[in-house]
Protein backbone atom coordinates (compact mmCIF):
# COMPACT_ATOMS: atom_id res chain seq x y z
CA UNK A 1 0.00 0.00 0.00
CA UNK A 2 1.57 3.42 -0.86
CA UNK A 3 -0.01 6.59 0.60
CA UNK A 4 0.64 9.82 -1.06
CA UNK A 5 -0.10 13.03 0.61
CA UNK A 6 -2.23 15.70 -2.00
CA UNK A 7 -2.81 18.40 0.71
CA UNK A 8 -2.09 18.27 4.24
CA UNK A 9 -2.86 22.00 5.26
CA UNK A 10 -5.35 22.78 8.01
CA UNK A 11 -8.44 24.77 7.81
CA UNK A 12 -7.50 26.60 5.07
CA UNK A 13 -5.03 25.88 1.92
CA UNK A 14 -1.25 27.12 2.86
CA UNK A 15 1.11 28.94 0.81
CA UNK A 16 2.29 25.61 -0.66
CA UNK A 17 -0.39 23.43 0.01
CA UNK A 18 -4.13 22.52 -0.43
CA UNK A 19 -6.40 21.17 2.38
CA UNK A 20 -6.83 17.69 3.14
CA UNK A 21 -6.63 15.13 0.93
CA UNK A 22 -4.58 11.69 0.74
CA UNK A 23 -3.79 8.89 -2.32
CA UNK A 24 -4.11 5.19 -1.31
CA UNK A 25 -3.03 2.72 -4.23
CA UNK A 26 -2.94 -0.77 -4.05
CA UNK A 27 -2.82 -3.23 -7.02
CA UNK A 28 -3.30 0.00 -9.61
CA UNK A 29 -6.58 0.76 -7.55
CA UNK A 30 -6.64 4.40 -6.22
CA UNK A 31 -8.35 5.79 -3.41
CA UNK A 32 -8.40 9.92 -2.48
CA UNK A 33 -8.78 9.83 1.38
CA UNK A 34 -11.02 13.71 1.40
CA UNK A 35 -10.75 16.28 -1.53
CA UNK A 36 -10.11 19.65 0.70
CA UNK A 37 -10.17 23.11 -0.96
CA UNK A 38 -7.61 23.56 -3.08
CA UNK A 39 -6.11 19.73 -3.39
CA UNK A 40 -7.00 19.59 -7.17
CA UNK A 41 -3.63 21.22 -8.26
CA UNK A 42 -1.69 18.86 -6.51
CA UNK A 43 -3.90 15.67 -7.40
CA UNK A 44 -2.52 16.01 -10.86
CA UNK A 45 0.83 15.60 -9.84
CA UNK A 46 0.24 12.92 -7.38
CA UNK A 47 -1.75 10.51 -10.23
CA UNK A 48 -3.19 12.50 -13.24
CA UNK A 49 -6.38 14.77 -13.00
CA UNK A 50 -8.70 11.70 -13.60
CA UNK A 51 -6.67 9.14 -11.61
CA UNK A 52 -8.83 8.26 -8.60
CA UNK A 53 -11.03 5.29 -8.86
CA UNK A 54 -13.05 6.43 -5.53
CA UNK A 55 -12.86 8.76 -3.12
CA UNK A 56 -13.93 8.49 0.53
CA UNK A 57 -15.02 11.43 2.30
CA UNK A 58 -14.41 11.95 6.32
CA UNK A 59 -16.86 15.11 6.71
CA UNK A 60 -18.18 17.83 5.62
CA UNK A 61 -16.21 20.82 6.36
CA UNK A 62 -14.99 22.80 3.00
CA UNK A 63 -11.39 21.90 3.86
CA UNK A 64 -12.48 18.13 3.70
CA UNK A 65 -14.64 17.72 0.14
CA UNK A 66 -15.50 21.51 -1.34
CA UNK A 67 -12.65 20.51 -4.32
CA UNK A 68 -15.00 17.60 -4.93
CA UNK A 69 -17.66 20.15 -6.48
CA UNK A 70 -15.27 22.17 -8.63
CA UNK A 71 -13.62 18.17 -9.79
CA UNK A 72 -16.94 17.42 -11.24
CA UNK A 73 -16.18 19.74 -14.36
CA UNK A 74 -12.85 17.67 -14.94
CA UNK A 75 -14.35 14.34 -15.31
CA UNK A 76 -17.82 15.37 -17.01
CA UNK A 77 -16.21 17.61 -19.55
CA UNK A 78 -12.37 16.38 -20.18
CA UNK A 79 -11.27 16.57 -23.92
CA UNK A 80 -10.44 12.85 -23.97
CA UNK A 81 -13.98 11.86 -22.73
CA UNK A 82 -15.85 11.58 -19.87
CA UNK A 83 -14.57 9.75 -17.14
CA UNK A 84 -16.45 6.28 -15.39
CA UNK A 85 -18.37 7.09 -12.76
CA UNK A 86 -16.69 7.35 -9.57
CA UNK A 87 -17.64 6.34 -6.29
CA UNK A 88 -17.87 8.85 -3.27
CA UNK A 89 -18.08 7.53 0.56
CA UNK A 90 -18.99 10.01 2.46
CA UNK A 91 -21.38 11.14 5.46
CA UNK A 92 -24.91 11.00 5.01
CA UNK A 93 -25.80 14.60 3.83
CA UNK A 94 -23.20 14.90 1.13
CA UNK A 95 -25.09 14.80 -1.91
CA UNK A 96 -27.14 17.84 -0.84
CA UNK A 97 -24.16 19.45 0.98
CA UNK A 98 -22.29 19.68 -2.71
CA UNK A 99 -25.86 21.03 -4.63
CA UNK A 100 -25.86 24.11 -1.30
CA UNK A 101 -21.94 24.64 -2.17
CA UNK A 102 -22.62 25.04 -6.43
CA UNK A 103 -26.27 26.37 -5.96
CA UNK A 104 -28.76 25.18 -8.28
CA UNK A 105 -28.55 23.20 -11.82
CA UNK A 106 -25.76 20.95 -10.59
CA UNK A 107 -28.14 17.93 -9.36
CA UNK A 108 -28.15 15.93 -12.68
CA UNK A 109 -24.68 16.84 -13.39
CA UNK A 110 -23.37 15.56 -10.22
CA UNK A 111 -25.38 12.03 -11.25
CA UNK A 112 -23.55 12.14 -14.42
CA UNK A 113 -20.13 12.06 -12.54
CA UNK A 114 -20.47 10.74 -9.21
CA UNK A 115 -21.99 7.26 -7.82
CA UNK A 116 -23.20 8.31 -3.89
CA UNK A 117 -22.56 5.91 -0.99
CA UNK A 118 -24.03 7.68 2.05
CA UNK A 119 -22.59 6.67 5.38
CA UNK A 120 -24.72 7.18 8.44
CA UNK A 121 -22.75 5.48 11.12
CA UNK A 122 -20.13 3.07 11.87
CA UNK A 123 -19.31 0.32 9.57
CA UNK A 124 -16.63 -1.14 7.41
CA UNK A 125 -16.96 -1.24 3.24
CA UNK A 126 -14.99 -2.34 0.56
CA UNK A 127 -12.97 -0.06 -1.60
CA UNK A 128 -11.67 -1.98 -4.23
CA UNK A 129 -8.75 -3.81 -2.93
CA UNK A 130 -9.10 -1.45 0.87
CA UNK A 131 -11.09 -2.52 3.55
CA UNK A 132 -12.03 0.55 5.22
CA UNK A 133 -13.39 0.92 8.53
CA UNK A 134 -15.23 3.68 9.55
CA UNK A 135 -15.75 5.29 13.20
CA UNK A 136 -17.41 8.46 14.38
CA UNK A 137 -14.90 10.77 15.94
CA UNK A 138 -15.61 14.04 18.18
CA UNK A 139 -16.01 16.99 16.06
CA UNK A 140 -18.61 19.54 15.52
CA UNK A 141 -20.45 17.52 12.53
CA UNK A 142 -20.97 13.71 11.54
CA UNK A 143 -17.18 12.78 10.94
CA UNK A 144 -15.33 9.37 10.09
CA UNK A 145 -11.94 8.52 11.15
CA UNK A 146 -11.02 5.48 8.94
CA UNK A 147 -8.90 2.63 9.24
CA UNK A 148 -7.98 0.76 6.20
CA UNK A 149 -6.11 -2.45 5.28
CA UNK A 150 -4.75 -3.66 1.92
CA UNK A 151 -2.19 -6.40 1.38
CA UNK A 152 -1.60 -7.12 5.31
CA UNK A 153 -1.07 -3.83 5.67
CA UNK A 154 -3.13 -1.32 7.80
CA UNK A 155 -2.80 2.56 8.22
CA UNK A 156 -5.35 4.89 10.26
CA UNK A 157 -6.71 8.25 9.38
CA UNK A 158 -7.94 10.18 12.19
CA UNK A 159 -9.98 12.70 10.01
CA UNK A 160 -10.38 15.89 12.05
CA UNK A 161 -10.69 14.85 15.81
CA UNK A 162 -10.42 15.94 19.39
CA UNK A 163 -9.32 13.47 21.79
CA UNK A 164 -11.38 10.50 21.89
CA UNK A 165 -11.40 6.24 22.49
CA UNK A 166 -12.62 5.91 18.95
CA UNK A 167 -9.14 7.09 17.48
CA UNK A 168 -7.11 4.74 19.64
CA UNK A 169 -8.98 1.81 18.51
CA UNK A 170 -8.91 2.93 14.69
CA UNK A 171 -5.45 3.20 15.32
CA UNK A 172 -4.11 0.18 17.12
CA UNK A 173 -1.22 -1.43 15.83
CA UNK A 174 -1.55 0.22 12.78
CA UNK A 175 1.98 0.55 10.70
CA UNK A 176 1.13 4.00 10.19
CA UNK A 177 -1.22 6.56 11.98
CA UNK A 178 -2.01 9.90 9.81
CA UNK A 179 -3.20 12.00 12.49
CA UNK A 180 -4.43 15.56 12.27
CA UNK A 181 -2.46 18.29 14.70
CA UNK A 182 -4.28 21.29 14.25
CA UNK A 183 -3.65 23.12 17.59
CA UNK A 184 -0.74 24.42 19.45
CA UNK A 185 0.47 22.62 22.63
CA UNK A 186 0.10 25.35 25.54
CA UNK A 187 -2.75 27.14 23.81
CA UNK A 188 -5.95 27.61 25.23
CA UNK A 189 -7.71 25.26 22.92
CA UNK A 190 -11.32 24.93 22.62
CA UNK A 191 -12.29 20.69 23.91
CA UNK A 192 -13.60 18.28 21.15
CA UNK A 193 -12.79 19.45 17.74
CA UNK A 194 -8.97 18.77 17.29
CA UNK A 195 -5.61 17.89 18.76
CA UNK A 196 -2.71 18.82 19.65
CA UNK A 197 0.52 17.45 18.84
CA UNK A 198 1.27 16.18 22.27
CA UNK A 199 -2.25 14.82 21.66
CA UNK A 200 -1.88 13.00 18.49
CA UNK A 201 1.52 11.34 20.16
CA UNK A 202 -0.44 10.42 23.00
CA UNK A 203 -2.98 8.59 20.84
CA UNK A 204 -0.42 6.59 18.98
CA UNK A 205 1.20 5.93 22.32
CA UNK A 206 -1.74 4.42 23.52
CA UNK A 207 -2.73 2.39 20.41
CA UNK A 208 1.02 1.27 19.99
CA UNK A 209 1.07 2.35 16.27
CA UNK A 210 4.08 1.79 14.73
CA UNK A 211 4.77 5.00 12.65
CA UNK A 212 2.93 8.60 12.91
CA UNK A 213 2.50 10.99 10.48
CA UNK A 214 1.11 14.36 11.57
CA UNK A 215 -1.35 16.36 9.40
CA UNK A 216 -3.92 19.20 9.28
CA UNK A 217 -1.57 21.80 10.42
CA UNK A 218 -2.95 24.85 10.07
CA UNK A 219 -0.63 27.29 7.97
CA UNK A 220 0.07 29.74 10.76
CA UNK A 221 0.76 26.95 13.35
CA UNK A 222 4.33 26.31 14.32
CA UNK A 223 5.47 22.88 13.03
CA UNK A 224 8.32 22.71 14.71
CA UNK A 225 6.66 22.91 17.76
CA UNK A 226 4.24 20.79 16.85
CA UNK A 227 6.00 18.05 16.10
CA UNK A 228 8.77 18.45 19.22
CA UNK A 229 5.83 17.97 20.90
CA UNK A 230 5.14 15.25 19.58
CA UNK A 231 8.59 13.60 19.82
CA UNK A 232 8.24 13.87 23.40
CA UNK A 233 5.06 12.00 24.22
CA UNK A 234 6.02 9.12 21.30
CA UNK A 235 9.41 7.54 20.77
CA UNK A 236 8.12 5.85 17.16
CA UNK A 237 8.88 7.68 13.96
CA UNK A 238 7.41 10.56 13.73
CA UNK A 239 7.14 13.19 10.36
CA UNK A 240 4.85 16.13 9.40
CA UNK A 241 3.15 15.77 5.84
CA UNK A 242 4.13 17.52 3.16
CA UNK A 243 2.48 17.88 -0.57
CA UNK A 244 3.23 15.04 -2.40
CA UNK A 245 5.59 12.87 0.08
CA UNK A 246 4.86 9.09 -0.27
CA UNK A 247 5.51 6.05 2.28
CA UNK A 248 5.11 2.43 1.40
CA UNK A 249 3.52 0.75 3.96
ZN1 LIG B 1 -13.42 19.66 10.25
Amino acid sequence: MKLTVVGCAGTFPGPSSGCSSYLLEHDGFRMLLDVGNGSTGALQEACGLLGPDAVVVSHLHGDHYLDLVTYTYARRYHPDGQAPLLPVYGPSAIHDAMIRAYGKGIDSLLDEVYTFHPVDSDRTIEVGPFEVELRRVIHPVETYGMRITAGGRTIAYSADSGACEALTALARDVDLFLCEASYLDGDDNPPNIHLTGREAAEHALKAQSHRLLLTHLVPWGDATRTIAAAKDTYDGDVHVAKPLDSYEI
